[in-house]
């Protein structure tokens, strides 16, 4: 067997402690780096954690100090701690990548020259009404005002849908640095997680992902009534996408499919991430179970990657109360086949992820119909 390797996560939030339960099992240890009792420490008991947060160069360097290759389950991290800690210890996936990629801007001035389809994109310099109304007649209305760095569940994000939005628009983003956007009128958006190894990039298959208030409520997978040639080029676009970056590991590549068929890249990011947490259920192998292999070198048959079951993956979201995700599960428990992955973050906020269910299925439309009654629920409680 290996040399007993340890990673060190950047980040102890939910996806921190999925990669953690995929480490368990193979006996790897996980130091991670944030507040105490953070959910992925909860599961993991050792002395390696490291208290603190992956946005201080100190702690950054210390949690160096304890592992042989650091990852991250956030883009948000001290990347320049992350390129002074890389000459001592293995960072994947590498830090220009996470660096490029946590600025949502640069991130798509990147895939530019990689001929990447995306929505026409202008950078706002000084955030004035006037600068935006000037981008506003080039890329038409609606358009995205979107925050380059620190956006996550479309906080960073207002849709601009006339010139008379635009002071409300810049108050909602103000001190941010911005771009806008073209408006993308798609008919799906899809997904794919992209598997960076030491040998090539392997894709899982195309999903669809559903977004309410730009928070991702559920992923089907595989994406419904999309056809195979469509699910092949999502996952060609994704692997094309994230082969422009350096280092191992998982990257979510989250994209639109317009009214044409056409295929146009949404955002990536440079991480484990929401729209493949169906994969623990639907695949041999989960996006967590490859990533921890693709960052040791550990071999992944791409078999492994395939879909064993039609899957459905249902957020559960922070409600109008605070007990409205324990509501959820209570209800999820009385669903056939509902896995329930429960991330004990302590009290729900609105719009906050506090655990997801993945119902899997013979079919498609039978995952739909054992799922449909907790959507209800869930329909029900909402903030
Ligand atoms: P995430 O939580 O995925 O990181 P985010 O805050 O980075 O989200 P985006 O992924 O950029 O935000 O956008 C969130 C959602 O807003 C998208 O999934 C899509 O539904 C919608 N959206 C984003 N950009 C556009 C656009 N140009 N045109 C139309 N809708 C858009
Ligand atoms: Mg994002
Ligand atoms: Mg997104």
């Amino acid at each position: 067997m290996w040399n007993s390797p340890k990673v060190g996560i950047l980040g102890g939030g939910q996806l921190g402690r999925m990669l953690v339960e995929s480490a368990n099992r193979l006996n790897i240890q996980c130091n991670v780096l944030d507040a105490d009792n953070s959910p992925a420490k909860q599961i993991s008991a050792h002395d390696g954690h490291v208290t603190g947060s992956f946005k201080e160069p100190d702690a950054v360097r210390k949690l160096a100090e304890t592992c042989d290759v650091i990852t991250a389950e956030i883009e948000h991290v001290d990347t320049y701690a992350l390129e002074e800690v890389a000459s001592k210890v293995r960072v994947e996936p590498s830090w220009q990548a996470i660096r490029t990629i946590q600025n949502k801007f640069n991130q798509k001035e990147h895939l530019r020259k990689y001929g990447i389809p995306m929505a026409d994109h202008r950078e706002l310099v000084n955030n004035t009404p006037e600068e935006l109304a000037q981008v506003g007649e080039q890329l038409g209305y609606p358009m995205m005002l979107k925050s380059k760095t620190m956006a996550y569940d479309g906080r960073g994000n207002f849709r601009v849908n006339s010139k008379e939005d635009i002071p409300e628009a810049l108050e909602a983003l103000k001190d941010r640095p911005l771009y806008a956007e073209k408006w993308a009128y798609f008919k799906m958006e899809l997904a794919v997680m992209v598997i960076k190894t030491k040998d090539g990039v392997l894709s899982y298959p195309t999903v669809e992902t559903v977004q309410e208030d730009s928070i991702c409520k559920l992923v089907y997978a595989p994406a419904r009534n999309v056809p195979e040639a469509i699910n092949q080029q999502a996952q060609a676009l994704a692997r094309k996408a994230v082969s422009a970056f350096e280092g191992k590991g998982a990257f979510g590549v989250e994209m639109f499919l317009l009214e044409d068929n056409s295929l146009m890249l949404c955002e990536l990011a440079s991480r484990i991430h929401n729209s493949g947490h169906w994969t623990i259920e639907g695949c041999a192998l989960s996006q967590f179970d490859s990533h921890i292999r693709a960052i040791l070198d550990l071999p992944i048959p791409p078999k492994s990657l395939e879909l064993l079951q039609p899957s459905i993956m249902l957020n559960i979201i922070g409600g109008a109360t605070p007990d409205s995700h324990l509501k959820a599960t209570e209800a999820a428990l009385n669903i056939p086949n509902a896995s329930i992955h429960l991330y004990s973050k302590g009290d729900a906020k609105p719009g906050r992820k506090m655990g997801h269910v993945t119902v899997a299925a013979a079919t498609m439309h039978e995952a739909e119909t054992m799922i449909q009654p907790l959507i209800d629920v869930v329909d029900k409680m909402r903030a």
